[in-house]
């Protein structure tokens, strides 16, 4: 009996251990807000040159939440962190909003005080020796081209690497595979990305088939404010089905998709060598 409960104690302890080293990391956080600055002079950039610097906005999405653009970033930058040896920046709430800003609870920052504060950002983030600078973006429209226009301009002035992912957009193929059509701005796709992050952000009790509407074919005609916060890239594909299962699928696919497309990417600029 005294034998079995050592051996017993014994498997428990090599158990732990193996857990242990399984769970252990570099760092105790690879949140940038919760790490101290003792613990921050130790690790980068000596173990850790890269930050992830989520971007979103706030504005109406359909039957999911107001903060969708800064939801979905922030837990793709969570999920994956570990995996491409990152750290992860405070998130920029707050965005360009387009179209959409007339609706309760939106907000859109002029582009002129965006810029000047994300590059703030950005410089800050080189001055804390981040050599990999990774804007997971979360809203599109002009925001997206700023973000782009930024990057290069502090990679060309500070002498580092920068990649500005919009997720939705380079996980396109992703939801042609996992829904079997398109999707759009609070579609079924960006819908079921936050379903899985959360299901209580969405409220399908609120959900109508009438809530959506086709973006205009270019040149055809545009309203302000949009009469929808879903619009859909191709009429008819794209409509909100809420499946649990696929939700969870396109997260882990998306995810998926975007550290390998930030490991490719570090991969070449070591091997090319640049700076
Ligand atoms: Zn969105």
């Amino acid at each position: 009996m005294i034998r079995t409960i050592f051996l017993s104690l014994c498997f428990a302890a090599t158990a732990s251990a193996t857990a242990a080293a399984q769970t252990s990391d570099v760092v105790s956080t690879r949140e940038m807000s919760d790490i101290n600055w003792m613990e921050f002079k130790e690790v980068i950039p000596s173990k850790i040159n890269t930050v992830i610097l989520p971007t979103g906005t706030l504005e109406p999405h359909g039957v999911i939440n107001n903060g969708a653009d800064i939801t979905a970033p922030l837990a793709i930058a969570r999920r994956i962190a570990r995996d491409v040896n990152a750290m992860i920046a405070p998130v920029i709430p707050y965005g360009m909003t387009g179209s959409m800003d007339a609706y309760p609870g939106a907000f859109s920052i002029s582009e002129a005080a965006y810029r000047a504060y994300v590059k703030d950002v950005l410089t800050g983030l080189v001055k804390n020796g981040f050599r990999n600078i990774i804007i997971i973006n979360g809203h599109g429209g002009p925001q997206t081209a700023v973000l782009t226009q930024l990057a290069t301009l502090v990679g060309q002035e500070e002498r580092v690497r920068t990649l500005v992912i919009n997720w939705w957009s380079y996980a396109s193929d992703v939801t042609l595979s996992v829904f079997g059509e398109d999707g759009g701005h609070a579609g079924w796709n960006e819908t079921a990305f936050i379903q899985a992050i959360d299901p209580k952000l969405v409220h399908r009790e609120r959900y109508s088939d009438d809530m959506v509407t086709p973006n205009p074919a270019p040149g055809t005609y545009s309203a302000y404010p949009a009469p929808s916060s879903i619009t859909l890239y191709k009429e008819g594909q794209g409509y909100v089905k809420f499946d649990q299962a696929k939700a969870d699928e396109y997260f882990s696919k998306v995810t998926e998709k975007v550290a390998n497309l930030i490991k490719d990417i570090r991969r070449k600029w070591d091997r090319a060598g640049v700076n």
